[in-house]
């Protein structure tokens, strides 16, 4: 076992990447979400660099199925790979119709685990899953000492002291998935953690940057949906619209990167042309620039970040003509703050603060309570949670558990006052 550094970067700044033969042999966890199709999409663009042992959904198995076809035909050497259902009765469903036969594995959230550690071969772990519930396969997967693609940013957020013990012990690598942290890696290609002064989010901003406090007190769930430059799922998009996505994406930095939340601004960039900067010790201000598309990030982590051919639109300089910059609004998107103050407390406040996120927006999604609420919701909850230090994966799902039954006692009130 390795010890854990001083200054532990997960993300490998200056340290050479683990190297693996081709077929890279890849875990696929939320094969039918947003992340998990375009990553199919990319290995049946690349069937002689990429195969796929394992993959998972929640309970869109029938889409599984569809996209598993898909891969069959595009991919001459096609094996049916390992099957992870986690949600029981789907599984149930999927197990009757005959279609995965002894790929199918077993039951509940186990089955991530198992899809991790059962393949023979495994290279990449691309973690797609949503919310909290991916943090113990990002674990798994460190513990196989693999490359982890990493969307799931709430590993980091629930988990990161553990996810940081797990990958240096067991030789393992973070990659990021996400856009704005995949911007700052094909930054810091080359460099090292100790030339890093800064680094600098871009946000878009979301659909209601120019919307009034008064206004945003009475939005709908469909305008909060409507994001103005990426397509993601729900949750992502709802978080995007009440910038706690960029909240999160601040404290995923900090574990990525190793940088004190000081030294990690967000700056509001409508348009999302430039997906992230790092500033240099030196003054140097790099940035990466792309159309809004999600298979580039994915493709450079798969890859072991390499620039492969991508087809598909390019941006034009000419046709934006200039590139805007705000400051956020920390009034207006009180999550953002939330998240950094959280983020500063450390231990089990930022598993408060996701928590109480995930059930907020849940309870958004289904009509219980309005936009406006998201904020006040977690704002109780973190003041109602003391920050206690978290040394296992049990800690970490009890001090979940905790803020959700929080969260949802005042997602019921609210719910219950309002009706
Ligand atoms: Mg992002």
């Amino acid at each position: 076992m390795n010890p854990v550094p001083e200054s532990p970067s997960l993300y490998p700044c200056g340290r050479p990447l683990l190297s693996f033969p081709e077929p890279l042999k890849l875990v696929i966890l939320g094969a039918t979400g947003s992340i998990g199709k375009q990553t199919l999409e990319i290995v049946r663009a690349n069937p002689e660099r990429l195969q796929v042992v394992a993959v998972s959904c929640r309970g869109r198995w029938q889409d599984l199925i569809q996209e598993l076809d898909l891969l069959k035909t595009a991919c001459p050497a096609f094996a049916l790979p390992l099957v992870a259902i986690t949600d029981p009765l789907a599984r149930k469903e999927a197990h009757h119709s005959g279609n995965f036969g002894s790929r199918l594995l077993g039951e509940g959230s186990a089955a991530l685990l198992e899809a991790v550690e059962t393949p023979e071969d495994v290279h990449v772990v691309v973690n797609g899953v949503v919310g909290a519930a991916g943090l113990a396969p990002t674990l798994a997967a460190a513990r196989r000492g693999v490359r982890i693609a990493l969307a799931n940013k709430e590993s980091l957020v629930v988990g990161g002291d553990l996810v940081i013990r797990e990958v240096f012990e067991n030789g393992a690598e973070v990659l990021p998935v996400d856009s704005e942290h995949s911007a700052m890696a094909q930054c810091l290609s080359g460099r090292t953690q100790s030339e890093v002064h800064k680094l600098i989010l871009t946000a878009s901003g979301g659909p209601f940057r120019q919307t009034s406090a008064a206004e945003m007190e009475n939005v709908n769930l469909a305008q909060v949906l409507n994001h103005p430059t990426w397509n993601m799922g729900p949750k992502v998009t709802v978080d995007s619209a009440t910038l706690m996505n960029k909240g999160l994406e601040v404290i995923e930095a900090h574990y990525l990167f190793c940088v004190p939340y000081e030294r990690i601004d967000v700056v509001v960039h409508p348009g999302s042309y430039i997906h992230s900067l790092v500033e240099f010790v030196d003054g140097a201000l790099l940035a990466q620039l792309g159309t809004p598309d999600m298979k580039l990030p994915i493709q450079y982590a798969i890859s072991g970040e390499k620039h492969w051919p991508l087809p598909g639109s390019r941006l034009d300089l000419l046709e934006i003509g200039q590139l805007v910059f705000e400051p956020p609004d920390r009034e207006r998107f009180p999550c953002l703050e939330l998240a950094r103050l959280a983020g500063l407390a450390g231990g089990s406040a930022t598993i408060a603060l996701n928590g109480a996120n995930e059930v907020a927006v849940a309870a958004l999604l289904a009509g219980k309570i309005k936009y406006a609420d998201i904020p006040r919701i977690i704002e109780e909850v973190l003041s109602s949670q003391p920050s206690l230090s978290v040394a296992s994966l049990q800690d970490a799902l009890a001090f979940d558990t905790q803020a959700r039954r929080a969260a949802e006692a005042l997602v019921a009130r609210i719910s219950t006052t309002a009706s």
